[in-house]
């Protein structure tokens, strides 16, 4: 080859070489960073609510499918696993393998959807000798043993590849905590260690039963989430005087657009679909009105339906609410973040993502 030649490729092959070196920096920092500590040292002692999934089964780039991550002192809860949700937990550096517990609200499969992703995450990263606890209402047993099932022979191949000490078969998977679907005025306390308590009441998803809401306490803070409900007077007994209220919510004005699309194409099946959902879920304004009956101190909403895909589509959701709610409100996406730190009556919102 020409001198003229070899010396141009030489300066673009040193060239390449050299920002290969800074990426590999770069990411050597970075990756360093995120393994030597993690989300739950980095804040202070409370009562902390941060989505990781705010949106519903239909695609929304800012919304995964609904999960709730409730950092209580020194534990770490999941409510719901819907699509997405591992990934999200992760990017939010929030550790899967130091969960404590799991709680379903319902089993809905957008409800459900990550469990399998986060329950592998949970056993692998945590050197765990025992299965996470689901805690849920009757029907969970029968949830986790499918997941468990389908999970079972990546068991074997992760056992046999990395070995008992670094994945010990014991902690694989999960084990289904159920309990009886509780009647209208009667709340199940469901967990009670380390100045946690965790109670579980029945929410209004009909025809499905059972589905339940769930309230947090912890350090003197409150938080209650409604899993999937219509405006529920149950659920505003549960929620009397909470920090904060979790609600999912369904803008019925923007829905029936859809509605009205798939009309004029033809789909049928579609259009039952989105006229069916209307009486299952709560507007935006009913969850207003509920964390008004309350006296909720903050709304945050969550299981966004239909997806926010132009900003303006915000205005319209979120249209009535103000004049419903005297407290705060906040409209939820992914990596959203309230800390509620414990004995005080500070709220305070942050954008993780
Ligand atoms: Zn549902
Ligand atoms: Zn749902």
């Amino acid at each position: 080859m020409h001198l003229r030649l070899i010396l141009p490729l030489a300066v673009a092959l040193a060239f390449v070489t050299a920002c290969e070196q800074a990426t590999l920096s770069v990411m050597q920092r970075a990756v360093a960073t995120n393994m030597a500590s993690d989300y739950l040292g980095d804040i202070e002692d409370g009562l902390h609510v941060v989505l990781c999934g705010a949106g519903s089964p239909l695609p929304d780039p800012n919304r995964s499918g609904p999960c709730t991550a409730v950092i209580a002192g020194s534990r770490l809860f999941i409510f719901d696993a819907g699509s997405g949700a591992s990934r999200q937990i992760g990017a939010l550096r929030i550790p899967q393998g130091r969960i404590d517990a799991i709680f379903l609200t319902h089993f809905h499969s957008d409800h459900i959807d990550g469990l399998g992703e986060l329950l592998m995450q949970r056993w692998v990263n945590g050197t765990h000798t025992t299965p996470v606890p689901i805690h849920g209402p009757t029907g969970v047993s029968r949830v986790v043993a499918g997941f468990k099932e389908a999970y079972e022979l990546d068991k074997i191949y992760r056992v046999a590849h990395h070995g008992e000490a670094t994945v010990p078969p014991g902690g694989f998977s999960a084990v289904a905590v159920p309990f009886p679907a509780p009647p209208d005025g009667h709340g199940e306390v469901v967990y009670d260690e380390a100045g946690v308590k965790i109670t579980a009441f029945a929410v209004d998803h009909a025809p499905i039963a059972p589905a339940v809401g769930y309230r947090i306490e912890y350090g003197g803070r409150s938080v209650v989430i409604s899993g999937d409900t219509s405006k529920s007077s149950n659920l505003e007994a549960f929620a009397k005087d909470v920090d904060l209220l979790v609600h999912e919510a369904l803008s019925a004005r923007l829905v029936n657009v859809m509605t009205e699309a798939a009309r004029e194409a033809g789909r049928d099946n579609l259009v039952k679909i989105t006229t069916d959902i209307l009486d299952y879920h709560a507007t935006p304004v009913q969850a207003a009105e509920s964390a008004q009956t309350a006296g909720a101190r903050h709304l945050l909403y969550y299981h966004v339906v239909p997806p926010l895909l132009l900003g303006p589509m915000e205005g319209i959701f979120l249209d009535g609410t103000d004049e419903a709610f005297d407290g705060g409100i906040t409209l939820g996406t992914d990596g959203t973040a309230i800390h509620l730190p414990a004995n005080s009556d500070a709220i305070e919102i942050e954008e993780l993502l």
